[in-house]
């Protein structure tokens, strides 16, 4: 008997936008259709899971309670919690490794403690075996039809959803057409490709369906792999793949780094983090997160998260340098703006890249700053990107769209850059070297992980 929990008090505490509730809505919905039509229609309870078990516990005769894992610290307490209860039931409890490829504790050091470089952590990662993707049941028989709640949508959920477009369409069907796509085109020039914005097929844009288990981590993986073996590559398709296969190593890294250190989400892996003497302008932050700096790259990037629920990977580091190394403000509140807007929005992904873009997680070293004009020249050279998410600066040619106030005004509606670049940057390294000699001296007060 397949079953959804709506866990209010989890949603409740989610910084999420409403829309994130809606694409979830429209995946689970074709999940329902699905099951239905295998025999097994899809039971959805709304409250507190040690509740709503207790419920059917008591409603049913349960025997085995299955469930994939999930590392996230609230996702644990929670299945602790619910096993336990199946426990005084007699019901057996059977978990499994679904949502990643190599469980967090299934790789350690040399001297069995967990990585905090990544590059270690994937030559450990490749060598662990993978388990590799299975098919659909062909049916479900016996399954009892119970009262079911309502698919739980925005409305339902009392969030309001801002998100006018999806940058991805939801559900299974959407994600395989998609991945077939990129497989059979993106995927052979993904290492040249993937950092430049305006390529909508320069990555896969899996990420929104691994967030929602619409695809399986095991398919990418092992049709990436099954593609390394054709011989007819060349050595720079093969690099491509290879590239692909690093990047879904990241996302195990970091929830390798989550699951080993649980409060992460709240306190920066580096103590240096916490001291910083953040400005937390609530001005300069709205400026941000309304893509108006008067930074071309970094607006068009924060309108289409704003717009659609995506952004992609090279502009989210520019737009988190931009937060917390320009305008001094804490990584913690990119980090939750992003949390409420991303469909791919994943708190083990999220937090570890907002720490590392701000220099004070783990693998932080050199001190990486970026530049938004040179990001902008680089990445998206002749300004499609930003004609496509800024309009009011589309009349302007590529040599003065990366900085429109050095040619007069840029528009009337664009604004000057809120912030010196050059200014504010030197003055975060000044007060982030002071502060990394004072913890290295042991003055800031120890992180209290024992590495
Ligand atoms: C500040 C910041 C916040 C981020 N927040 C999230 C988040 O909440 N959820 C999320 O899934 N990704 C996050 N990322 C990582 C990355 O930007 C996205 O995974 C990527 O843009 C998704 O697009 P894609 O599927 O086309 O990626 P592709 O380039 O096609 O990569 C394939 C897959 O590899 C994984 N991946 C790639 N890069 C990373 C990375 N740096 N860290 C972790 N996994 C990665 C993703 O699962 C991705 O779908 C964040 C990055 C930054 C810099």
């Amino acid at each position: 008997m397949p079953l959804f929990i709506v866990d209010r008090r989890l949603i409740a505490e989610l910084p999420s936008d409403g829309t994130i509730f809606d694409f979830q809505a429209a995946c689970l919905s074709e999940l329902a259709d699905r099951l239905a039509y295998l025999g097994a229609p899809l039971c959805i309870r709304y409250g507190e899971p040690t509740e709503v078990f207790h419920a059917l516990f008591n409603e049913l005769s349960v025997a085995v309670l299955y469930y994939n894992r999930d590392y996230e610290p609230y996702a644990r307490e929670r299945d602790r919690a619910v096993e336990a209860l199946a426990r005084t039931y007699g019901v057996t409890v059977r978990s499994f490794k679904d949502h990643v490829l190599v469980e967090p504790w299934e790789v350690a050091t040399a001297d069995g403690k967990p990585f905090v470089m990544y590059t270690p952590f994937f030559r450990a990662w490749s060598a662990v075996p993978k388990p590799e993707p299975f098919g659909e049941p062909e049916h479900l028989r016996g399954v009892p039809g119970l009262r079911s709640d309502p698919i739980p949508k925005a409305v339902h959920l009392g969030k309001p959803a801002t998100i006018a477009r999806w940058a991805v369409d939801p559900g299974m069907h959407a994600a395989h057409k998609r991945w077939e796509r990129f497989r059979s085109g993106g995927l052979l020039q993904y290492h040249k490709s993937r950092d430049f914005p305006a390529l909508e097929e320069g990555s896969s844009r899996m990420s929104p369906y691994l967030r929602f288990g619409a695809i399986s981590i095991r398919r990418l993986y092992w049709d990436a792999v099954a593609y390394l073996q054709d011989p007819r590559l060349s050595a720079e398709e093969r690099t491509a793949i290879e590239r692909f296969i690093a990047e879904l190593a990241w996302r195990e890294f970091f929830q390798h780094v989550l699951w080993h250190f649980p409060d992460t989400p709240r306190r920066s892996f580096r103590p240096l983090g916490d001291a910083f003497p953040w400005e937390n302008n609530e001005h300069l932050f709205r400026a941000w997160s309304e893509g108006r700096t008067g930074y071309p790259l970094v607006d068009a990037a924060m309108r289409e998260l704003n717009e659609t629920g995506y952004m992609h990977n090279r502009v989210r580091m520019v737009v988190a340098s931009f937060l917390v190394k320009d305008l001094h403000i804490d990584w913690r509140w990119g980090e939750r703006y992003f949390r409420s807007k991303l469909l791919d929005g994943d708190l083990a992904s999220n937090v570890g890249n907002w720490q590392w873009a701000a220099s004070v997680g783990v693998d932080t070293r050199p001190l990486r700053i970026f530049n938004p004009i040179r990001q902008s020249r680089r990445y998206d050279p002749d300004g499609t990107y930003i004609r496509r998410w800024v309009p009011e600066l589309s009349e302007l040619p590529a040599t003065s769209i990366h900085e429109p106030w050095r040619s007069g005004r840029p528009g009337t509606e664009y604004p000057y850059p809120i912030v010196n670049h050059t200014e504010r940057k030197r003055l975060f390294e000044r007060i982030y070297t002071q502060l990394r000699s004072r913890s290295a001296t042991g003055e800031l007060p120890p992180s209290g992980r024992d590495l």
